[in-house]
């Protein structure tokens, strides 16, 4: 099961490997299994679109470009040229295909449409007003960012109900442990 801590996909699929500046991040797009998981889980697309090993490469090679540009974005720093030009190269495919119906909508796609919608969407966020509203999570060992569209822009976690409330668990414990000592 995947995670989708902030709600912005292109950032969710950025957190898919989890606590990245750990020794041992976790990684959550092991097999192509996963990535299509990732797709369905996201609401992305209705139907996996069959990953294979090499798609799942090039998964991670967006996903990694995608880290590195949000990472610049977020210091106001220069984006790096590489990177810059692999979310561009994914950014020209064709993004996931929407149909609609009686039911509703139908989304389905390859891998590289699935890619091609996340670089996409990267490219309008970083590339716009709203790339102001980029944090990084206040819990350190996180590493997940996400768009601050709160009022006030006040939020402090990816998301309250996993890191907002870890930190404030701990916070109590020390407080207890200060208190009984
Ligand atoms: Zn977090």
């Amino acid at each position: 099961m995947h995670a989708f801590p902030c709600g912005t996909p292109f950032l969710d699929f950025v957190g898919t490997l989890r606590a990245r500046r750990n020794a041992e991040p976790t990684e959550m797009l092991a097999s192509p299994q996963a990535l299509d998981d990732w797709f369905v889980e996201s609401g992305l697309m209705d139907v996996a679109p069959g990953a294979d090993h090499a798609e799942l490469a090039t998964a991670v090679s967006l996903r990694e470009a995608l880290y590195s540009v949000t990472a610049a974005a977020l210091a106001k720093e220069p984006l790096p040229a590489d990177a810059l030009a692999e979310v561009n190269r994914q950014a020209t495919g064709l993004p996931v295909q929407v149909q609609l119906s009686d039911e509703g909508t139908t989304r389905t796609g390859s891998v590289s449409q699935g890619l091609a919608t996340l670089a996409r969407e990267a490219v309008e966020i970083v590339g716009g007003a709203e790339a102001d509203l980029l944090r990084e999570c206040s819990r350190p060992e996180c590493t997940q960012t996400y768009l601050d569209r709160s009022r006030g822009r006040r939020r402090e976690w990816c998301a309250m109900e996993t890191c907002g409330n870890r930190v404030k668990a701990a916070a109590y414990r020390a407080r207890r442990r200060s208190q009984n000592a």
